[in-house]
């Protein structure tokens, strides 16, 4: 019940607002957002480089109004992978629809989708598209496995808790997409979510074979380590290399497992996030962890 409570608050302006303004809010959201500036991301993308991880940018923010705005993330992406280059990094981006104007309309979103890709083409670089909630899902895919059809630099995600994904990961594997796998961190009905943590898993171990076993580059998201164990003992049963498929975690979250992931010399990757916008990605990350929720809580009394 609080996971749901903590995810419609995630979509409140007011609430949003009132948490932005709060210093010390900003102070706690910084254990999982690098920061504000893409210079603060790009500190901890050098940080996760030189001790051995990946990293993914995700520049913050979701849901633009107008087509301007959309216009100006892109700009924005352009400038994004010209840094990664600049600097050397082995970093690529994710990104989300509704922040190229998916709300507004698709074939704008498209438009500046596959201008993106190119330009992350241009530099050898690869776009994976985040998965937003369910009223998104069916377009995220079909805008994702059109824009695969004019180049292999973008991928998207899956998610486990919903019911719908093993059809979806066959179809895009089918396309020959990149995929992430995670469980899911929206708030979905039961009519098309499985409810219950363990069937979220089982499914999540299920859909992590067919990817492991299809021999294209995926990435298994998770800080779970029962997911974690299960894809370890699949890919050595199955003789798949540690370097044929990646873990993917969140920055600032389980840096422990991060490090142990490397020294067993597993390929590793940190989604690292970083902007204004960062209170509903914070929401979701209190959501998923009550004990983040008291820490705040915490936070906010003692100042
Ligand atoms: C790289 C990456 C990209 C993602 N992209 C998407 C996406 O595009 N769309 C989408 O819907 N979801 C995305 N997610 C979120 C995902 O769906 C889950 O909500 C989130 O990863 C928690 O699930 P879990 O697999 O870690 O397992 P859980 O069963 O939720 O957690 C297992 C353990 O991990 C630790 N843990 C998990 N979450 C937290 C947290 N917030 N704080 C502290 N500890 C925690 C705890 O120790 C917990 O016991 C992404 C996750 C990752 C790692």
């Amino acid at each position: 019940m609080l996971r749901g409570i903590l995810l419609e608050l995630s979509e409140s302006p007011a609430v949003a607002s009132w948490v932005l303004r709060n210093g010390m809010s900003r102070r706690v959201a910084r254990r999982f957002v690098a920061g504000e500036e893409l210079d603060d991301a790009i500190a901890a993308a050098r940080a996760c480089n030189q001790a051995g991880m990946h990293v993914s940018l995700d520049f913050l923010g979701e849901n633009v109004g107008s087509e301007a705005e959309a216009r100006r993330v892109r700009q924005m992406y352009y400038g994004v992978f010209d840094r990664i280059a600049a600097e050397k990094l082995d970093a690529n981006v994710s990104l989300k629809l509704t922040q190229l104007g998916l709300d507004l309309s698709e074939p704008l979103c498209e438009e500046l989708l596959g201008s993106i890709v190119a330009h992350a083409a241009g530099h050898g670089n690869f776009v994976r598209i985040d998965m937003e909630g369910s009223p998104y899902t069916q377009r995220s895919i079909e805008v994702c496995t059109r824009a695969r059809e004019k180049s292999s630099a973008v991928g998207t995600v899956v998610q486990a808790y919903l019911y719908r994904t093993e059809e979806d990961v066959k179809g895009l594997l089918a396309a020959g997409c990149r995929l992430r796998l995670c469980k899911g961190a929206y708030k979905e009905p039961a009519s098309i979510a499985f409810p219950e943590k363990k069937d979220v898993d089982a499914n999540f171990v299920k859909l992590m074979k067919l990817l492991l076993a299809s021999g294209i580059y995926h990435g298994i998201a998770t800080h779970d380590p029962a997911m974690i164990d299960a894809t370890v003992q699949f890919a050595a049963t199955q003789r798949i290399s540690k370097d044929k498929f990646e873990f993917q975690m969140l920055y600032g979250i389980r840096t422990d497992l991060q490090q142990q992931l490397v020294r067993d010399a597993y390929q590793m990757r940190v989604y690292i996030p970083y902007g204004h916008d960062w209170f509903p990605y914070f929401m979701r990350r209190l959501a998923e962890r009550p004990a983040n929720l008291a820490f705040f809580l915490r936070s906010l009394v003692r100042r």
